[in-house]
Protein backbone atom coordinates (compact mmCIF):
# COMPACT_ATOMS: atom_id res chain seq x y z
CA UNK A 1 0.00 0.00 0.00
CA UNK A 2 1.61 3.36 -1.07
CA UNK A 3 2.55 6.00 1.95
CA UNK A 4 3.62 9.69 1.95
CA UNK A 5 5.69 10.72 4.24
CA UNK A 6 5.52 14.50 6.40
CA UNK A 7 7.79 15.85 8.21
CA UNK A 8 7.44 19.17 10.55
CA UNK A 9 8.59 20.38 13.54
CA UNK A 10 5.83 23.12 14.58
CA UNK A 11 2.66 21.16 15.90
CA UNK A 12 0.48 24.23 14.81
CA UNK A 13 1.48 23.33 11.32
CA UNK A 14 1.46 19.74 11.55
CA UNK A 15 -2.08 19.52 12.42
CA UNK A 16 -2.31 21.68 9.27
CA UNK A 17 -0.68 19.75 7.05
CA UNK A 18 -2.92 16.60 8.70
CA UNK A 19 -6.08 18.31 8.31
CA UNK A 20 -5.49 18.40 4.43
CA UNK A 21 -3.94 15.88 3.85
CA UNK A 22 -7.05 13.64 5.21
CA UNK A 23 -9.36 15.46 2.84
CA UNK A 24 -6.28 15.72 -0.23
CA UNK A 25 -4.39 12.47 0.15
CA UNK A 26 -5.74 8.54 -1.32
CA UNK A 27 -3.77 6.87 0.67
CA UNK A 28 -2.25 6.56 4.20
CA UNK A 29 0.46 9.51 5.30
CA UNK A 30 3.15 8.77 8.21
CA UNK A 31 4.28 11.81 10.34
CA UNK A 32 7.33 13.09 11.80
CA UNK A 33 8.73 16.02 13.61
CA UNK A 34 11.93 15.86 13.45
CA UNK A 35 15.15 13.93 11.77
CA UNK A 36 15.51 11.09 14.29
CA UNK A 37 11.97 9.96 13.78
CA UNK A 38 11.69 10.05 10.48
CA UNK A 39 14.58 7.97 9.41
CA UNK A 40 13.07 5.37 12.20
CA UNK A 41 9.64 5.32 10.08
CA UNK A 42 11.75 5.28 6.99
CA UNK A 43 13.16 2.39 7.27
CA UNK A 44 10.07 0.22 7.72
CA UNK A 45 8.12 1.69 5.00
CA UNK A 46 11.01 2.84 2.40
CA UNK A 47 9.20 0.39 0.17
CA UNK A 48 6.40 1.42 0.30
CA UNK A 49 6.64 5.48 0.44
CA UNK A 50 5.71 7.31 -2.48
CA UNK A 51 7.16 10.86 -1.68
CA UNK A 52 7.75 12.85 1.06
CA UNK A 53 6.94 16.63 2.09
CA UNK A 54 10.34 17.82 4.53
CA UNK A 55 10.23 20.44 6.29
CA UNK A 56 13.81 21.63 5.58
CA UNK A 57 15.16 23.35 9.00
CA UNK A 58 14.53 20.65 12.19
CA UNK A 59 15.54 21.01 15.34
CA UNK A 60 17.89 17.91 14.69
CA UNK A 61 18.69 18.69 10.98
CA UNK A 62 18.74 22.22 10.91
CA UNK A 63 20.56 22.70 7.69
CA UNK A 64 18.17 20.50 5.59
CA UNK A 65 20.39 17.47 6.39
CA UNK A 66 16.98 15.01 5.81
CA UNK A 67 16.48 16.72 2.31
CA UNK A 68 19.84 15.45 1.57
CA UNK A 69 19.48 11.94 2.84
CA UNK A 70 15.61 11.20 1.48
CA UNK A 71 17.00 12.82 -1.71
CA UNK A 72 20.55 10.64 -2.21
CA UNK A 73 17.70 7.72 -1.44
CA UNK A 74 16.11 8.62 -4.51
CA UNK A 75 13.04 9.62 -2.61
CA UNK A 76 11.25 12.32 -4.39
CA UNK A 77 11.06 15.41 -2.23
CA UNK A 78 9.05 18.35 -1.97
CA UNK A 79 10.30 20.83 0.51
CA UNK A 80 8.39 23.59 3.09
CA UNK A 81 10.70 26.19 3.69
CA UNK A 82 10.65 29.09 6.42
CA UNK A 83 12.90 31.38 3.88
CA UNK A 84 12.25 32.43 0.59
CA UNK A 85 15.90 33.93 -0.60
CA UNK A 86 16.90 33.38 -4.10
CA UNK A 87 20.14 31.26 -2.69
CA UNK A 88 17.99 29.09 -0.80
CA UNK A 89 15.83 28.64 -4.12
CA UNK A 90 18.82 27.85 -6.26
CA UNK A 91 20.85 25.55 -3.83
CA UNK A 92 17.09 23.28 -3.34
CA UNK A 93 16.68 22.94 -7.01
CA UNK A 94 20.33 21.90 -7.40
CA UNK A 95 19.68 19.26 -5.26
CA UNK A 96 17.29 18.00 -7.31
CA UNK A 97 13.54 18.50 -5.09
CA UNK A 98 10.69 17.99 -6.85
CA UNK A 99 9.33 21.13 -5.50
CA UNK A 100 9.28 23.70 -2.96
CA UNK A 101 7.02 25.62 -1.11
CA UNK A 102 7.17 28.41 1.16
CA UNK A 103 5.39 28.37 4.38
CA UNK A 104 2.91 31.25 3.53
CA UNK A 105 -0.82 30.47 3.73
CA UNK A 106 -3.21 28.18 3.83
CA UNK A 107 -2.91 27.85 0.05
CA UNK A 108 0.84 27.18 -0.12
CA UNK A 109 0.34 23.96 2.46
CA UNK A 110 -2.84 22.77 0.14
CA UNK A 111 -0.36 23.15 -2.93
CA UNK A 112 2.29 21.32 -1.01
CA UNK A 113 -0.20 18.61 -0.29
CA UNK A 114 -2.01 18.78 -4.16
CA UNK A 115 1.80 18.05 -5.30
CA UNK A 116 2.24 14.75 -3.54
CA UNK A 117 -0.78 13.81 -4.67
CA UNK A 118 0.50 14.59 -8.27
CA UNK A 119 3.84 13.07 -7.74
CA UNK A 120 2.19 9.17 -6.82
CA UNK A 121 -0.70 9.74 -10.07
CA UNK A 122 2.62 10.98 -12.38
CA UNK A 123 3.83 7.37 -11.84
CA UNK A 124 1.06 6.52 -14.14
CA UNK A 125 1.29 9.56 -16.76
CA UNK A 126 3.59 8.89 -19.53
CA UNK A 127 5.45 11.92 -21.40
CA UNK A 128 7.01 11.34 -24.25
CA UNK A 129 10.06 14.06 -25.33
CA UNK A 130 10.96 14.99 -28.70
CA UNK A 131 14.26 16.24 -29.21
CA UNK A 132 17.48 15.50 -31.49
CA UNK A 133 20.31 16.73 -29.39
CA UNK A 134 21.08 14.74 -27.25
CA UNK A 135 22.37 16.72 -24.33
CA UNK A 136 18.85 18.46 -24.13
CA UNK A 137 16.66 15.37 -24.50
CA UNK A 138 18.45 14.26 -21.40
CA UNK A 139 18.10 17.04 -19.72
CA UNK A 140 14.39 17.69 -20.05
CA UNK A 141 14.13 13.28 -19.53
CA UNK A 142 15.88 14.61 -16.02
CA UNK A 143 13.50 16.59 -15.26
CA UNK A 144 10.52 15.05 -15.62
CA UNK A 145 11.37 11.98 -13.80
CA UNK A 146 12.36 14.16 -10.51
CA UNK A 147 8.42 14.14 -10.80
CA UNK A 148 8.20 10.90 -11.53
CA UNK A 149 6.81 10.37 -14.90
CA UNK A 150 7.10 7.56 -17.16
CA UNK A 151 9.14 9.04 -19.61
CA UNK A 152 9.53 8.25 -23.42
CA UNK A 153 11.90 9.56 -25.75
CA UNK A 154 12.62 10.27 -29.39
CA UNK A 155 14.80 12.00 -31.90
CA UNK A 156 12.51 13.05 -34.18
CA UNK A 157 9.18 13.68 -35.61
CA UNK A 158 9.09 10.00 -37.62
CA UNK A 159 9.94 8.49 -34.47
CA UNK A 160 7.47 10.15 -32.33
CA UNK A 161 4.93 9.34 -33.92
CA UNK A 162 5.96 5.68 -34.26
CA UNK A 163 6.27 5.63 -30.71
CA UNK A 164 2.78 7.41 -30.23
CA UNK A 165 1.37 4.61 -32.39
CA UNK A 166 2.90 1.51 -30.14
CA UNK A 167 2.32 3.32 -27.21
CA UNK A 168 -1.26 4.47 -26.92
CA UNK A 169 -1.48 6.30 -23.43
CA UNK A 170 1.23 8.61 -23.86
CA UNK A 171 -0.70 11.90 -23.04
CA UNK A 172 2.00 14.56 -23.18
CA UNK A 173 4.34 15.20 -26.10
CA UNK A 174 7.12 17.71 -25.28
CA UNK A 175 8.82 19.03 -28.99
CA UNK A 176 11.67 20.63 -30.16
CA UNK A 177 11.01 22.98 -33.11
CA UNK A 178 14.32 22.27 -35.17
CA UNK A 179 14.59 18.24 -35.72
CA UNK A 180 15.84 15.92 -39.09
CA UNK A 181 13.15 14.42 -41.06
CA UNK A 182 10.47 15.72 -39.74
CA UNK A 183 9.96 19.25 -37.65
CA UNK A 184 7.92 19.93 -34.64
CA UNK A 185 5.57 22.10 -36.45
CA UNK A 186 4.57 19.09 -38.75
CA UNK A 187 4.92 16.59 -35.99
CA UNK A 188 2.03 18.56 -33.68
CA UNK A 189 -0.07 18.62 -36.88
CA UNK A 190 0.61 14.84 -37.76
CA UNK A 191 -0.48 14.34 -34.18
CA UNK A 192 -3.84 16.57 -34.32
CA UNK A 193 -4.87 14.85 -37.46
CA UNK A 194 -4.15 11.44 -36.07
CA UNK A 195 -5.09 11.39 -31.97
CA UNK A 196 -8.10 12.91 -30.38
CA UNK A 197 -7.65 16.33 -28.88
CA UNK A 198 -8.44 15.60 -25.63
CA UNK A 199 -6.00 12.43 -25.16
CA UNK A 200 -2.72 13.98 -25.61
CA UNK A 201 -1.49 17.96 -24.67
CA UNK A 202 1.43 19.26 -26.74
CA UNK A 203 4.33 21.50 -25.36
CA UNK A 204 6.72 22.98 -28.23
CA UNK A 205 10.16 24.05 -27.54
CA UNK A 206 11.44 27.00 -29.69
CA UNK A 207 14.75 29.01 -28.62
CA UNK A 208 14.81 32.52 -28.64
CA UNK A 209 16.46 33.54 -31.53
CA UNK A 210 12.93 33.09 -33.40
CA UNK A 211 9.98 34.73 -31.24
CA UNK A 212 7.57 34.14 -33.97
CA UNK A 213 7.72 30.29 -33.53
CA UNK A 214 5.94 29.84 -30.15
CA UNK A 215 2.38 31.66 -31.49
CA UNK A 216 3.51 29.05 -34.55
CA UNK A 217 3.28 26.08 -32.55
CA UNK A 218 -0.35 27.19 -30.94
CA UNK A 219 -1.64 27.87 -34.51
CA UNK A 220 -0.48 24.56 -35.61
CA UNK A 221 -2.42 22.99 -32.92
CA UNK A 222 -0.17 22.55 -29.54
CA UNK A 223 -1.48 23.56 -26.28
CA UNK A 224 1.26 25.48 -24.86
CA UNK A 225 4.87 26.34 -25.89
CA UNK A 226 8.43 27.03 -23.94
CA UNK A 227 11.12 29.23 -24.90
CA UNK A 228 14.72 27.42 -24.49
CA UNK A 229 16.10 28.42 -21.94
CA UNK A 230 13.66 28.59 -19.53
CA UNK A 231 13.39 28.23 -15.31
CA UNK A 232 12.93 24.83 -14.41
CA UNK A 233 9.99 25.65 -12.32
CA UNK A 234 7.91 27.58 -15.15
CA UNK A 235 8.76 23.98 -17.00
CA UNK A 236 6.98 22.24 -14.09
CA UNK A 237 3.82 24.63 -13.92
CA UNK A 238 3.23 24.18 -17.57
CA UNK A 239 3.94 20.41 -17.77
CA UNK A 240 1.38 20.14 -14.39
CA UNK A 241 -0.86 22.54 -15.99
CA UNK A 242 -1.00 20.37 -19.31
CA UNK A 243 -1.81 16.81 -17.81
CA UNK A 244 -4.17 18.62 -15.32
CA UNK A 245 -6.38 19.86 -18.05
CA UNK A 246 -6.09 16.85 -19.73
CA UNK A 247 -7.54 15.36 -16.68
CA UNK A 248 -10.09 17.61 -16.50
CA UNK A 249 -11.06 16.76 -19.81
CA UNK A 250 -11.15 13.33 -20.20
CA UNK A 251 -13.47 13.40 -15.79
CA UNK A 252 -15.99 15.66 -18.44
CA UNK A 253 -16.19 13.44 -21.33
CA UNK A 254 -16.73 10.26 -19.09
CA UNK A 255 -19.53 12.68 -17.43
CA UNK A 256 -20.92 13.11 -21.02
CA UNK A 257 -21.05 9.85 -22.07
CA UNK A 258 -21.23 7.59 -19.15
CA UNK A 259 -24.61 6.82 -17.06
CA UNK A 260 -23.83 8.22 -13.59
CA UNK A 261 -25.48 4.86 -11.87
CA UNK A 262 -23.39 1.74 -13.31
CA UNK A 263 -20.79 3.55 -15.49
CA UNK A 264 -21.53 2.08 -18.83
CA UNK A 265 -22.52 4.22 -21.99
CA UNK A 266 -25.14 6.45 -22.04
CA UNK A 267 -27.93 6.65 -24.40
CA UNK A 268 -26.21 9.60 -26.36
CA UNK A 269 -22.90 8.06 -26.37
CA UNK A 270 -24.23 4.97 -27.53
CA UNK A 271 -26.79 6.29 -30.31
CA UNK A 272 -23.09 8.35 -31.58
CA UNK A 273 -21.34 5.28 -31.76
CA UNK A 274 -23.67 2.88 -33.39
CA UNK A 275 -24.04 5.04 -36.03
CA UNK A 276 -20.55 5.21 -37.02
CA UNK A 277 -20.51 1.20 -36.45
CA UNK A 278 -23.98 1.04 -38.66
CA UNK A 279 -22.21 2.63 -41.24
CA UNK A 280 -19.24 1.18 -41.40
CA UNK A 281 -20.74 -2.37 -41.29
CA UNK A 282 -23.07 -1.23 -44.22
CA UNK A 283 -19.82 -0.23 -46.45
CA UNK A 284 -18.19 -3.33 -45.86
CA UNK A 285 -21.34 -5.44 -46.16
CA UNK A 286 -21.14 -7.25 -42.68
CA UNK A 287 -24.43 -7.95 -40.72
CA UNK A 288 -24.95 -6.24 -37.64
CA UNK A 289 -27.86 -6.61 -34.87
CA UNK A 290 -29.51 -4.12 -32.32
CA UNK A 291 -30.54 -6.00 -28.86
CA UNK A 292 -33.01 -3.80 -26.31
CA UNK A 293 -32.87 -5.99 -23.44
CA UNK A 294 -35.56 -5.15 -20.79
CA UNK A 295 -35.04 -6.35 -16.71
CA UNK A 296 -38.64 -8.47 -15.86
CA UNK A 297 -40.89 -7.02 -13.88
CA UNK A 298 -38.25 -4.81 -12.27
CA UNK A 299 -40.73 -2.40 -10.54
CA UNK A 300 -41.38 -5.33 -8.01
CA UNK A 301 -37.76 -5.55 -6.71
CA UNK A 302 -38.68 -1.91 -5.97
CA UNK A 303 -41.74 -2.15 -4.24
CA UNK A 304 -40.86 -5.22 -2.59
CA UNK A 305 -37.03 -4.66 -1.72
CA UNK A 306 -36.50 -0.65 -1.75
CA UNK A 307 -35.02 1.57 -4.68
CA UNK A 308 -31.10 1.29 -3.00
CA UNK A 309 -31.37 -2.82 -3.76
CA UNK A 310 -33.39 -1.63 -7.22
CA UNK A 311 -29.90 0.28 -7.97
CA UNK A 312 -27.97 -2.42 -7.02
CA UNK A 313 -29.44 -4.47 -9.11
CA UNK A 314 -28.65 -2.71 -12.12
CA UNK A 315 -25.22 -2.25 -11.40
CA UNK A 316 -24.49 -5.79 -11.06
CA UNK A 317 -26.38 -6.08 -14.49
CA UNK A 318 -23.68 -3.35 -15.42
CA UNK A 319 -21.24 -5.41 -14.44
CA UNK A 320 -22.60 -8.82 -15.68
CA UNK A 321 -22.64 -6.79 -19.07
CA UNK A 322 -19.16 -5.99 -19.16
CA UNK A 323 -17.77 -9.09 -18.64
CA UNK A 324 -20.02 -11.26 -21.11
CA UNK A 325 -20.53 -8.55 -23.98
CA UNK A 326 -17.86 -5.87 -22.97
CA UNK A 327 -16.16 -6.15 -26.21
CA UNK A 328 -19.17 -4.81 -27.74
CA UNK A 329 -21.07 -1.34 -27.72
CA UNK A 330 -22.81 -1.58 -24.17
CA UNK A 331 -24.86 1.23 -23.07
CA UNK A 332 -27.40 1.46 -20.10
CA UNK A 333 -30.18 3.40 -22.39
CA UNK A 334 -33.15 3.64 -20.12
CA UNK A 335 -34.14 2.98 -16.56
CA UNK A 336 -33.77 -0.70 -16.50
CA UNK A 337 -32.87 -1.35 -20.31
CA UNK A 338 -30.26 -1.83 -21.85
CA UNK A 339 -28.79 -1.95 -25.29
CA UNK A 340 -26.07 -3.71 -27.28
CA UNK A 341 -25.09 -3.56 -30.90
CA UNK A 342 -23.37 -6.41 -32.17
CA UNK A 343 -21.24 -5.44 -35.04
CA UNK A 344 -20.87 -8.52 -37.06
CA UNK A 345 -23.59 -11.05 -35.86
CA UNK A 346 -26.88 -12.09 -38.30
CA UNK A 347 -29.68 -12.51 -36.42
CA UNK A 348 -29.57 -16.00 -35.71
CA UNK A 349 -26.41 -15.85 -33.95
CA UNK A 350 -26.87 -12.16 -32.13
CA UNK A 351 -30.36 -14.34 -30.96
CA UNK A 352 -28.20 -17.64 -29.51
CA UNK A 353 -25.56 -15.42 -28.19
CA UNK A 354 -28.39 -13.01 -26.22
CA UNK A 355 -30.21 -16.78 -24.82
CA UNK A 356 -26.63 -17.56 -23.45
CA UNK A 357 -26.58 -14.32 -22.11
CA UNK A 358 -30.59 -14.41 -20.87
CA UNK A 359 -29.58 -17.96 -19.22
CA UNK A 360 -26.82 -16.60 -17.67
CA UNK A 361 -28.96 -13.91 -16.44
CA UNK A 362 -31.73 -16.31 -14.84
CA UNK A 363 -28.75 -18.63 -13.27
CA UNK A 364 -27.48 -15.49 -11.38
CA UNK A 365 -27.62 -14.44 -8.32
CA UNK A 366 -27.71 -10.56 -7.54
CA UNK A 367 -26.95 -9.68 -4.41
CA UNK A 368 -28.53 -6.71 -2.57
CA UNK A 369 -28.69 -5.43 1.28
CA UNK A 370 -28.65 -8.74 3.75
CA UNK A 371 -30.31 -10.58 0.94
CA UNK A 372 -30.17 -11.63 -2.33
CA UNK A 373 -32.84 -11.90 -5.74
CA UNK A 374 -32.84 -13.43 -9.00
CA UNK A 375 -34.03 -11.66 -12.20
CA UNK A 376 -34.62 -12.61 -15.57
CA UNK A 377 -34.62 -10.54 -18.65
CA UNK A 378 -36.32 -9.82 -22.27
CA UNK A 379 -34.61 -8.54 -25.16
CA UNK A 380 -35.56 -7.84 -29.03
CA UNK A 381 -33.14 -8.23 -31.92
CA UNK A 382 -33.36 -6.54 -34.88
CA UNK A 383 -30.51 -7.12 -38.00
CA UNK A 384 -28.98 -4.78 -40.39
CA UNK A 385 -28.59 -7.35 -43.81
CA UNK A 386 -28.92 -5.98 -47.28
CA UNK A 387 -31.94 -3.44 -47.12
CA UNK A 388 -30.27 -0.23 -45.25
CA UNK A 389 -31.86 0.61 -42.28
CA UNK A 390 -31.71 3.81 -40.00
CA UNK A 391 -30.83 3.06 -36.19
CA UNK A 392 -34.01 4.61 -35.30
CA UNK A 393 -35.45 1.75 -37.74
CA UNK A 394 -33.69 -0.92 -36.11
CA UNK A 395 -34.65 0.30 -32.87
CA UNK A 396 -38.33 0.23 -33.75
CA UNK A 397 -38.24 -2.78 -34.71
CA UNK A 398 -36.18 -4.65 -31.48
CA UNK A 399 -38.87 -2.83 -29.56
CA UNK A 400 -41.65 -4.49 -31.50
CA UNK A 401 -39.08 -7.73 -30.81
CA UNK A 402 -38.83 -7.07 -27.13
CA UNK A 403 -42.39 -6.33 -26.91
CA UNK A 404 -43.61 -9.86 -28.36
CA UNK A 405 -41.14 -10.88 -25.71
CA UNK A 406 -42.59 -9.27 -22.97
CA UNK A 407 -46.49 -10.42 -23.87
CA UNK A 408 -45.51 -14.38 -24.59
CA UNK A 409 -44.23 -14.67 -21.35
CA UNK A 410 -41.27 -12.80 -20.85
CA UNK A 411 -37.54 -14.24 -20.13
CA UNK A 412 -37.34 -15.11 -23.74
CA UNK A 413 -35.38 -13.27 -26.51
CA UNK A 414 -37.38 -12.62 -30.14
CA UNK A 415 -35.75 -11.94 -33.14
CA UNK A 416 -36.45 -10.78 -36.49
CA UNK A 417 -38.82 -13.67 -38.66
P1 LIG B 1 -41.74 -5.44 -17.43
O1 LIG B 1 -41.41 -6.86 -17.25
O2 LIG B 1 -42.96 -5.23 -18.22
O3 LIG B 1 -40.59 -4.69 -18.01
O4 LIG B 1 -42.02 -4.86 -15.98
P2 LIG B 1 -41.17 -3.81 -15.18
O5 LIG B 1 -41.70 -3.73 -13.82
O6 LIG B 1 -39.73 -4.12 -15.32
O7 LIG B 1 -41.43 -2.51 -16.04
P3 LIG B 1 -41.96 -1.08 -15.68
O8 LIG B 1 -41.63 -0.26 -16.87
O9 LIG B 1 -43.40 -1.14 -15.25
O10 LIG B 1 -41.12 -0.59 -14.45
C1 LIG B 1 -39.78 -0.29 -14.54
C2 LIG B 1 -39.30 0.08 -13.19
O11 LIG B 1 -37.90 0.36 -13.19
C3 LIG B 1 -40.00 1.30 -12.65
C4 LIG B 1 -38.88 2.17 -12.13
O12 LIG B 1 -39.12 2.63 -10.84
C5 LIG B 1 -37.68 1.26 -12.14
N1 LIG B 1 -36.47 2.01 -12.37
C6 LIG B 1 -36.12 2.73 -13.46
N2 LIG B 1 -34.92 3.30 -13.28
C7 LIG B 1 -34.48 2.94 -12.05
C8 LIG B 1 -33.31 3.22 -11.28
O13 LIG B 1 -32.38 3.92 -11.72
N3 LIG B 1 -33.21 2.66 -10.05
C9 LIG B 1 -34.20 1.87 -9.56
N4 LIG B 1 -34.03 1.36 -8.35
N5 LIG B 1 -35.32 1.60 -10.24
C10 LIG B 1 -35.46 2.12 -11.48
MG1 LIG C 1 16.71 20.78 -32.35
MG1 LIG D 1 -38.84 -4.06 -17.22
MG1 LIG E 1 -39.40 -0.86 -18.69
Amino acid sequence: MPKFLIVEDSSVILKILKHIARQELPFEVIYAMNMAEALELYETHRHELVAGLIDLALPDAPDGQLVDYLLEQGLPVVVLTGTSDEQTRQSLLQKGVADYVIKETRFSYQYAIQMLHRLDKNRQVDVLVVEDSRTYRNYLVGLLGLHRYRVHQAEDGVQALQILHQKPGIQLVISDYHMPNMDGFELVQAIRHQFEKRNIAVIGLSGQEDASLSVKFIKNGANDFLTKPFQQEEFFCRVTNNIESLENMEKLHHQATRDYLTGLYNRRYFTEEAEQQLHKCQREGTPVSLVVLDIDFFKSINDEYGHLAGDQVLQQMAQYFDDGLGRFLVARTGGEEFSVLLSGLDNEKAVSLMNGFRQGVQERIFEIPEDFVRITVSAGVSTLTDTPLSLEQLFTRADEHLYRAKEAGRNLIMGDE
